[in-house]
């Protein structure tokens, strides 16, 4: 059972210095365990033991090797950079011991910190100036136990620490939403429509999350005959099932209407420009996908029009930094309970970790996680 109180140190048993995490070697193209040593924290570090680790897209692409890097040096990398874990070793940062925690993804790199960091927006910097935890050039939270800098953990409540591995994603739209609605901030902009593309788990977290932010009218485009779970999650948070091998992007004004946001989180390059197509004028397109490279061909000179005549913008929007944290803390507690138990159709224990990866060969996993403990 995954409990629900602050857990007491003093009735920790004594802990083995090595522990296991879930690794992909260079050349690999699947998860394996390895055992490591548990790490150490260095001074402003945090100890951490690992509840539960989210699995999404990104993770996907690491392993398929489309996406990310290994630390420099290794020759593996610890997955997971969608983690939630217990304060087991604050070290005078300011923490408390049995606080539920949440780390960040980005870090400065090998080469030293840079001004992103200095201001708080890691989530700003390109590529060269970071490393991303799990993912690109550092390791990840996959694992009993992980270090990090206290300013790179956000306090989470306990009764939301069950859930605290959607931190990460929500975060990651409430980024996005910010700049989008940034972008369009030198007019009276009030969006009503919204069209997000792709029903994986970013997708429908943030259909769900337009859905307290004055989105009247919502609709999801996937690729799925019925009965599918996730066209039933859409239906449920009463937004509009679009299939995209009937109503392809650009003819979904004509089949519904024009959106004001479209959202796209499929990773499939043509719909960065198809968007431009469902806009309504005014509106505006949030690129999140992580797309491998791809020639083909678009009309050019029709979606530059498109932009220009019509006042249509494109933002791209990549990570999260601790502010959007904070806030998708909030935004999880307020997401109704049903959808949370929907969405997450698997939790893991580690040596079952093979099934949490396994939900793009299964159409009835969503969202899953592995969990390494229980608070
Ligand atoms: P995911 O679980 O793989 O979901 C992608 C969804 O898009 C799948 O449900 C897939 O449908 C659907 N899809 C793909 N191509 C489609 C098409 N042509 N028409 C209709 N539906 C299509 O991934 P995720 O975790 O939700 O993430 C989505 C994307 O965002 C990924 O590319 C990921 O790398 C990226 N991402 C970016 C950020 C960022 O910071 N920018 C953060 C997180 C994720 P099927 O399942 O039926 O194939
Ligand atoms: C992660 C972000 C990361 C992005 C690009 C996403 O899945 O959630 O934190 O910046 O991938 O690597
Ligand atoms: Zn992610």
């Amino acid at each position: 059972m995954f409990t629900r109180y602050r857990i007491n140190l003093f009735v920790l048993p004594v802990q083995s210095t090595r522990m296991d995490a879930i690794v992909v070697g260079r050349g690999e193209s699947s998860p394996r365990i390895a055992e490591l040593s548990r790490p150490e924290p260095g001074p402003g570090e945090v100890l951490v033991r690992t509840l539960r680790v989210g699995v999404d897209g990104t993770d996907r692409e690491v392993l398929a090797g489309t996406h990310g890097g290994f630390p420099p040096g290794e020759d593996f990398l610890v997955l997971g950079h969608e983690a939630v874990g217990v304060v087991a070793d604050a070290n005078d940062t300011g923490f408390e011991a049995g606080e539920v925690v949440v780390p960040t993804v980005r870090r400065p790199p090998e080469s030293g910190t840079n001004e992103f960091f200095a201001r708080g927006e890691p989530d700003m910097a390109p590529p060269e100036a970071c490393v991303e935890r799990g993912i690109d050039g550092a390791h990840g939270f996959m694992a009993e136990f992980f270090t990090s800098p206290a300013e790179y953990l956000v306090r989470v409540p306990d009764d939301l620490a069950e859930w605290g591995f959607l931190v990460e994603p929500v975060s990651v739209t409430e980024k996005a939403l910010e700049h989008a609605r940034a972008s369009r901030s030198a007019f009276d902009w009030d969006p009503e429509s919204a069209l997000v593309l792709g029903n994986g788990s970013l997708g429908l977290l943030t259909l769900a999350m337009l859905g307290t932010r004055g989105y009247d009218r919502r609709y999801c485009l996937g690729r799925r005959d019925r009965p599918d779970p996730t066209i039933d999650i859409v239906e449920a948070l009463g937004a509009t099932y679009v299939d995209s091998r009937q109503t392809p992007v650009p003819e979904i004004p004509a089949a519904h209407e024009s959106m004001d946001l479209v959202y796209e989180a499929t990773g499939y390059a043509k719909h960065a420009f198809e968007c431009v197509e469902a806009l309504a004028p005014g509106g505006v397109g949030a690129l999140l996908g992580v797309p491998d490279s791809w020639t083909f061909e678009v009309d050019g000179g029709r979606l530059h029009e498109e932009l220009v005549m019509k006042n249509k913008a494109l933002v791209g929007s990549v990570n999260s930094n601790a502010g959007h944290f904070e806030a998708a803390v909030e935004t999880l507690g307020d997401l109704p309970a049903w959808f949370r138990e929907d969405l997450v159709t698997g939790i893991y224990g580690v040596d079952e970790y093979e099934s949490a990866f396994g939900a793009a060969d299964d159409e009835t996993a969503i969202k899953t996680a592995v969990q390494f403990s229980e608070t």
